[in-house]
């Protein structure tokens, strides 16, 4: 195989309860990618559309990860040409750069005839994390590989988990074009918590873990919920209570901040719920004359595909 397209999905992080060790992968939006073999060793980024980002391979996350898989197997004459057609918003919060990341490593590691395991892909899509947010974390780029919800056991050593997704589960996320820095997002973090926060935290990634093996979205809607990091992250987001408020009020499971914002997701048990969330939504918005995109999506089980 000389060459290879893929679709690569936005992924939400956190998912509530799960701050920096669940993630989720959606169906809708996705960047397509195309990564060729080349006669000049390294990486070389030749096109990228829909946004402006950097093309050195160095400064983008695809060149960064595509590297560390190539440094890991000491690939040293292997060469490889990269496209990238962005079709997620870079700091939207939906796994922008984990698409790119993870596109990148999945796409090489097949045209080099499978080396690695996709779960062994990880750590290298983690390099390209640790370039564009300074922080090497797993909960975007896991679930981007691997689909469906994934759960980071631990980082050190690092151990993902892949969980399943009850049949019906649809996911509603609001991007309001809000700026907010992850610098900004990750200073308001506070480095103790309560023991009482923490108990109930752990009950409710206990709790949602097990609802998810057994299909029971009453045990789900009743884990949605973040005591820690969400009352310190959402002012960043004007209108997330709003918006949080309506999603509940219109029948969403639980909804919180995808990522680290601005985007807000909400999960709901069937498509239509989902669209009437994704409209309540959009009316906060436009109510506070902010533009936004909004997506309603399947839980996407099987991660980056092969066009
Ligand atoms: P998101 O919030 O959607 O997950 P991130 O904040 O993780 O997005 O990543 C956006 C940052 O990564 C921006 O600073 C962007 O310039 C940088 N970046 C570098 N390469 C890429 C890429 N291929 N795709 C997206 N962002 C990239």
């Amino acid at each position: 195989m000389e060459e290879i397209k893929l679709f690569c999905p936005a992924t939400i992080a956190n998912v509530s309860c799960g701050f920096d060790v669940l993630g989720l992968c959606l169906t809708q939006p996705g960047d397509e990618m195309i990564i060729r073999k080349s006669s000049t060793p390294g990486i070389q980024i030749t096109k990228i559309g829909g946004h402006n980002l950097p093309l050195a391979t160095e400064k983008n996350v695809a060149g960064v990860a595509g590297l560390a898989l190539l440094n890991n197997l000491k690939e040293l004459k292997a060469g490889f040409e990269i496209e990238i057609y962005k079709h997620i918003k870079p700091g939207s919060g939906i796994g922008s750069s984990a698409a790119s990341a993870a596109g990148a490593v999945f796409g090489i590691n097949q045209l080099l005839g499978e080396p690695f395991s996709t779960k062994d892909l990880i750590p290298f899509a983690m390099q390209g994390e640790l370039l564009a947010s300074g922080a090497l974390h797993a909960d975007n780029v896991a679930p981007a590989l691997l689909g469906g919800f994934t759960l980071v056991r631990s980082y050190e050593p690092l151990d993902v988990i892949k969980l399943p997704v009850p049949d019906q589960l649809m996911a509603t996320v609001i991007h309001p074009q809000l700026e907010v820095k992850t610098a900004d997002a990750r200073s308001v973090l506070k480095h103790s918590v309560s023991l009482k926060s923490a108990i109930t935290q752990w009950g409710n990634l206990g709790g949602l873990i097990s609802a998810l093996y057994t299909s029971d979205y009453n045990l789900l809607a009743r884990c949605l919920h973040d005591e820690i990091i969400e009352p310190l992250r959402s002012v960043l987001i004007p209108g997330f209570d709003e918006v949080k408020k309506t999603a509940l009020a219109h029948g969403a499971l639980g909804s919180g901040i995808s990522g680290s914002g601005p985007s807000i997701f909400a999960l709901s048990k069937d498509k239509e719920t989902a669209q009437k969330i994704a409209s309540a939504m959009a009316e906060v918005y436009q109510k506070f004359e902010v533009d936004y995109d909004i997506h309603v999506s399947k839980i996407n089980g099987d991660g980056i595909k092969i066009l």
